[in-house]
């Protein structure tokens, strides 16, 4: 009884183990998608229009465009005294802070100040600008999903006086 025991447990496991194989074989096919490093520095660092932006702002991608994944990640450096004009954003977009100080606001709201590790999600359509504050500069991520023809409307740059409003 034993004996039997151990030989349809030998069977299981030859069974088993093909089936393994000819699903590693499956995996390894020509069809299997590989992962995709996205190497630091590899695509050219770009400035921020003056059309777009007020002060010195560096956007690096961090992702190729047209990407199948249909996001567009980047990482945004702002000055001290930096920021975006005021703008909207057709399907929203997350920013998540990594270092220094910024400053985030939409129309008729406060300005609020965000700090390294806060992430800020800007919804679909509302009036709004994110920057650097005045004596420190700030370095977010941008992701925004390209899906649907996401699209950026760019209006009037943030004046002075409504920077300082804080
Ligand atoms: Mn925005």
């Amino acid at each position: 009884m034993k004996k039997l025991s151990i030989i349809c447990l030998s069977l299981a496991l030859i069974i088993s183990a093909a089936a393994m194989t000819v699903q590693a074989k499956e995996r390894k096919g020509n069809d299997m998608k590989q992962i995709e490093v996205f190497k630091n520095g590899s695509i050219p660092s770009a400035k921020g229009p003056e059309a777009w932006f007020t002060g010195p702002v560096r956007v690096d991608s961090v992702m190729p465009n047209g990407h199948e994944s249909n996001i567009s990640l980047g990482l945004v450096t702002f000055e001290p005294g930096s920021r975006t004009a005021w703008h909207t954003h057709s399907k929203g977009q997350l920013v998540l802070i990594t270092s220094g100080i910024g400053l985030v606001q939409q129309e008729g709201g406060e300005i609020i100040e965000v700090h390294p590790g806060d992430a800020v999600w800007f919804p679909a359509n509302v009036k709004h600008w994110h920057g650097a504050s005045k004596d420190v500069g700030m370095t977010h991520y941008s992701i925004i999903n390209l899906n649907d023809n996401n699209s950026v409307e760019w209006l009037e740059h943030v004046t002075d006086k409504e920077y300082n409003n804080k």
